[in-house]
């Protein structure tokens, strides 16, 4: 009778940061009862873990589960390599999301883990302990730009794929629902701190939805500040205004806003990413889909699909929530 030898099999489970790998890599090690590896509790570069494995394998009683990005050919290759030495089959599982849906769930696991998110590269920095899912917007972009989707001609015993689901806000912990207001263009004339119609008008609808129980925030790109063109205490000074004019400073409506620049890209919170407004999700259990986004541009339109929230256009919301608008006299 033949005795065909089992392989001993290396498990690689790759895929983007916020693309649940981790996830599915401990339900993995968890079936075939094995160890999961990562960058993080190994070597911190690839090279190193490849190295780790070359050493460790050939006694190893339990399968590895290799956990990371590894996103291009090259890093792969270098686990392949250390798994061949040992004659191990390698299998690559790829899972796949797409990249608004990675940035979504690098900032819910930053703020699950810490209670804050890093909107800048520079927030990072300093942090003691970095977990490889905590990454900068440019990152991730640069990441989700080179990778290559894993092929079984690289050497490996089996690719598959599997699809991670949209990020989800169960309706039953995320209770709550908010009216996100952009400001120039929506609120105010662009740029100033005149509201857009009459300020009663203005004030009568917001307090509605305000008394319906729906929390208001304003959102918005104040690229200005970077260009050096405005300070944030002017532009805060100018929604200052847009409140008083309306004759309610205590309406309860926030400014949060993005300060960075246009171009090149480099933090969570310019409007479409999502870092202005995942946070408040979080912190204050509101669920996008029972929310509100109402704005004047395609960035607004866009960050409001990414998350699930319904959107209206400001022209069509200042109508329909109490009827036709006048533009308020330019003062
Ligand atoms: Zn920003």
């Amino acid at each position: 009778m033949l005795h065909t030898r089992v392989k001993r099999v290396l498990y690689l489970v790759v895929g983007l940061p916020g693309s649940s790998r981790l996830t599915v890599g401990k339900q993995l090690a968890e079936d075939v009862d094995g160890i999961v590896v990562t960058l993080d509790t190994i070597g911190g570069s690839v090279l190193k873990l490849a190295v780790y494995l070359r050493d460790t394998l050939g006694s190893a009683t339990k399968p590895a589960v290799v956990v990371g990005t590894f996103g291009t050919r090259v890093q792969r290759s270098l686990i392949l390599s250390a798994g061949k030495l040992h004659n191990y089959a390698v299998r690559c599982i790829w899972v796949r999301r797409p990249i608004h849906e990675c940035q979504v769930t690098v900032l819910r696991d930053m703020f699950g883990h810490r209670g804050w998110v890093a909107l800048q590269a520079s927030d990072l920095k300093d942090l003691e302990t970095r977990r490889e899912e905590e990454v900068d917007v440019e990152t991730l972009l640069t990441l989700n730009r080179l990778f290559e989707p894993p092929e079984e001609t690289e050497g490996f015993s089996r690719v598959s794929i599997i699809d991670a689901p949209s990020p989800a806000w169960h309706p039953a912990v995320y209770t709550h629902r908010a009216l996100f207001m952009d400001l120039d263009g929506t609120l105010v004339v662009s740029g100033t701190g005149q509201p857009l119609y009459f300020p009663d008008k203005m004030k009568e609808t917001l307090t509605a939805f305000v008394n319906s129980g729906y929390k208001l925030y304003c959102v918005s790109n104040q690229s200005w500040i970077a260009d050096g063109r405005k300070t944030e205490e002017e532009v805060r000074a100018l929604f200052e205004q847009f409140l008083k004019t309306l004759g309610t400073p205590e309406l309860p409506m926030r400014l949060y806003l993005c300060p960075h620049t246009r171009y090149p890209l480099q933090c969570y919170c310019r409007k479409p990413q999502v870092g202005l407004i995942v946070p408040l999700l979080e912190r204050n259990l509101i669920d996008p889909q029972a929310s509100l986004l109402v704005g004047d541009a395609t960035e607004d339109a866009t960050l409001a699909r990414r998350l699930g929230i319904p959107f209206q256009h400001a022209s069509t919301f200042w109508q329909s929530t109490r009827g036709p608008l006048q533009p308020a006299p330019r003062v």
